[in-house]
């Protein structure tokens, strides 16, 4: 058995956490590959490693003295070296660090020390071999994530060893060129590295025990969500449920690993178990709600629209042209409404409305503002009866007006959209449906 474990910022934020990584490395002998981030907070209102990389670079590019701020970085490391015990020094690393700052080696390369001295760190600690991730991850000349290439040389790599350690976040282009992954991406990488080795489980450890059905500062005591597919996963990241990088099933979703999502503060509990499928039925039919706020819909009347052929293309046809993104698209036999990312669509407001007169000669363009969308996610929502008559029949008695509602073929989601105001109550009666609330 071999399993890939990724420890989170806040796992590794001090040697006390490092202790606890380490009892849960050693508890088990196929935790064998280790994917660190870069220390996170220790408390509140502490600062993480990388923005202080980030900060401290951004003065080395405006030429001013990174001494102090360098040092402190150092201080966070030499922290955790001293509470662990270990006979190891990172001022040569520091001092090729500092000279490239200064060199203006750029941003990612700045932000990567972070994951790359904690890889250091954790190898030596755990005895296990340290690859640099800027060797086997591989991005191309245009920065692109190379999950292919990565693959085959990671594979290769990672076959000459017996226990390793590789640091998160970041791989560099084929100039050697240092590039990261978006932020949270050292579990991207955890995934990679589970991927080439056709592990049986990736270990994702962090601060929560897994996935809830709910947002907790909406719903009090959500329920734990102990498995989940991976395309349900994807519907609730991408409507705001925040544990995972929403890249970080990829690579694992190619091999069929499942992503195990642990608490490091609390090892006893099982998480949540993330599958490719599962006859495993969900506790209360849904699998979880999520949705966010500030959305805003275009409609578009105009008579006769249902026979014109190429009017829905010539519509999205603006957005795209215009760079927006668009979310749903619910239509009747003369309407047609578009739903964008407010913030997306209101630095081109005025042009987009031009262009549409323009594109397709709407009868009446209307907008409004401030919607919110909320995704009701189950794989045990097909074939079922009644679900979304339970849901809007709630709505309704907790007088919530509902602006659009869309389920995709799939069955696996239904999407509710309602004014701003109202979507921290709709969230909490739609979970009041399903789930009866623990007191
Ligand atoms: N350290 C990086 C960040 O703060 C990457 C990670 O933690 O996954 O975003």
């Amino acid at each position: 058995m071999v399993k890939v474990v990724k420890f989170g910022g806040s796992s590794l934020a001090s040697a006390e956490q490092f202790k606890k990584v380490g009892n849960i490395i050693r508890a088990e002998e196929s935790r064998k590959y280790v994917v660190p981030s870069a220390p996170g907070k220790r408390f509140d209102d502490d600062t993480k490693v990388t923005d202080m990389l980030y900060k401290c670079y951004a003065e080395a590019e405006a030429g001013k003295n990174i001494e102090k701020p360098l040092k402190a970085i150092k201080e966070r490391y030499n922290e955790i070296i001293k509470g662990l015990k270990l006979k190891l020094s990172l001022d040569e690393q520091f001092e090729t660090i500092k000279k490239q700052f200064e060199s203006k080696a750029g941003k990612d390369y700045a932000a990567s020390r972070g994951e790359y001295l904690n890889g250091i760190i954790m190898a030596n600690y755990l005895g296990y071999e340290f690859i640099d991730a800027a060797t086997v991850i591989c991005f191309d000349k245009n920065g692109e994530f190379d999950a292919e290439k990565t693959n085959t040389v990671m594979s290769a790599r990672l076959a000459k060893t017996k226990n390793a350690v590789v640091p998160g976040f970041y791989g560099a282009m084929p100039d050697g060129t240092v590039k990261t992954f978006s932020r949270g991406g050292s579990d991207v990488t955890g995934s990679i590295v589970a991927r080439a080795l056709k592990a049986d489980v990736y270990e994702n450890w962090t601060d929560v025990s897994g996935f809830l059905a709910a947002d907790p500062r909406i719903v009090k005591n959500p329920k734990p969500i102990t498995i989940i597919t991976y395309k349900e996963l994807r519907e609730l990241s991408y409507m705001g449920a925040s544990v995972l990088h929403e890249s970080a099933i990829f690579p694992v979703r190619k091999e069929g690993i499942p992503i195990n999502i642990r608490n490091t503060n609390a090892p006893e509990d099982p998480g949540t178990m993330i599958v490719e499928t599962t006859c495993v039925k969900p506790e209360c039919i849904i699998t979880g709600i999520a949705g966010k706020k500030d959305f805003v819909s275009i409609s578009i009347d105009k008579d006769m629209m249902n026979s014109e052929i190429g009017f829905g293309r010539k519509v999205l046809q603006v957005f795209e042209d215009n760079g927006i993104s668009f979310e749903h698209m619910p239509s009747g036999i003369d309407t047609m409404t578009v739903f964008v990312h407010q913030d997306e669509f209101m630095e081109k407001e005025q042009k987009v409305l031009a262009e549409l007169h323009r594109a397709v000669k709407p009868d009446v363009l209307e907008l409004e503002p401030d919607l919110a969308l909320i995704a009701v996610v189950g794989r045990g929502m097909k074939n079922s009866t009644g679900i979304a008559a339970s849901i809007f029949t709630a709505l309704a008695k907790a007088k919530i007006n509902i602006k659009m509602i869309d389920q995709g073929s799939s069955e696996l989601n239904i999407i509710i959209g309602v004014r701003n105001r109202y979507f921290e109550d709709a969230i909490k009666t739609i979970y009041g449906v399903f789930v009866a609330e623990e007191k």
